[in-house]
């Protein structure tokens, strides 16, 4: 059983920033991570608002350059997936998934979210096969056909935008009568012809015989139920925290996410919680990279303190 000072699970911007920062402080750290480094960030195709790309860079660019970093600053990743946190004697323990528990005097939680889904009939049976939540991933197989997209908040609106290079059309899908996204990607929405806007309306139903063939909706102001005729759906309606692997309770907000204090410290002593499975104002790269810098540096200071 091999105990580390810190163990960080998670190698999205929050987790990998708080590995550079513990790895060049001398901290003896380990980062479980279940799937590729590079979190949700490598799933969009381009970011424009993290600073110092003044041309923006692709979200698997800026995670490969991130994750190199990491990997120079001397950060030991290891492919594992985290199934337990809990803390015991003075000590975090991390069970990962090959059933080893790793003993260590910290623990920095940088689990980030998964995409909320719709909850409707046809969503389970036509996911990966016409329902997606990754327009990155699956919008090239959208060339020239018809799509929806369901939300309107930043996600929404640039991923519509991404899939208007490929399909013909666009159904921006919106339960109010106006957008939640910033304002300089609003505009381009509006401005993009192949983008068509669906306002006050829900996803009632995703149907299809051996493929997808179209999407229901209810507007939530007549009731009345209307048949768009699509190939595929992709789905921006929000996250969920990633924030089952607490043994212990934790404090947490009505929608699930970990709350802490300034320094990312969570209601259990010892361990940190930092990026998008905090309850926050602002998910985005620049925050979680902020919450990651910060939780290293308050956890390096715990781990001193005892
Ligand atoms: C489509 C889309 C477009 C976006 N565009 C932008 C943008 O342009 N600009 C911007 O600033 N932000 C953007 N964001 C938001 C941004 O991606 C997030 O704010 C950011 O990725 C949060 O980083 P994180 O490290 O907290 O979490 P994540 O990036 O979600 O990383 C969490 C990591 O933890 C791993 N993990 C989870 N559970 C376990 C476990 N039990 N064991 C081991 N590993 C685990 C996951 O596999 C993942 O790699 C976008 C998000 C989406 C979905």
């Amino acid at each position: 059983m091999r105990g580390y000072d810190l163990t960080i699970v998670g190698a999205g911007p929050a987790g990998l920033t708080a590995g550079i920062y513990a790895a060049r402080a001398k901290l003896d750290v380990v980062l479980f991570e279940r799937m590729l480094p590079g979190g949700q960030v490598a799933t969009t195709d381009l970011v424009e608002n993290y600073p110092g790309f003044p041309e923006g860079i692709s979200g698997s660019d800026l995670m490969v350059r991130i994750a190199k970093q990491a990997e120079k600053s001397g950060l030991n990743v290891q492919s594992k997936s985290v199934e337990k946190v809990s803390r015991r004697d003075k000590l975090c323990l991390v069970k990962t998934d090959d059933g080893e528990v790793h003993p260590s005097k910290a623990v920095i939680v940088a689990t980030g979210t998964e995409p909320r889904s719709l909850g409707v009939p046809g969503e389970a049976e036509f996911k990966g096969r016409g329902v997606s939540y990754c327009a990155t991933c699956d919008g090239p197989l959208y060339r020239d056909k018809k799509v929806a997209v369901v939300g309107g908040g930043d996600s929404a609106v640039e991923e519509a935008l991404f899939l208007t290079r490929f399909a013909e059309k666009v159904y921006l899908i919106h339960r109010r009568d106006r957008l939640r996204a910033t304002r300089v990607l609003q505009n381009r929405a509006f401005e993009n012809k192949k983008v068509e806007f669906v306002w006050n309306s829900v996803v009632t139903e995703i149907r299809g015989e051996k493929a997808l063939e179209s999407v229901f909706t209810k507007d939530v102001k007549t009731g009345q139920i209307s048949e768009l005729e699509v190939d595929g759906v992709f789905v921006y309606i929000g996250t969920l925290p990633n924030s089952n692997i607490f043994e212990e309770d934790i404090q947490r907000d009505e929608r699930g996410f970990i709350i802490t204090d300034q320094n990312m410290a969570s209601s259990i002593e010892g361990i940190f919680v930092a990026g998008d499975v905090r309850s926050k104002l602002l998910y985005q790269i620049a925050t979680a990279v902020g919450d990651g810098a910060t939780a290293a540096f308050a956890a390096e200071k715990f781990v001193e303190e005892r």
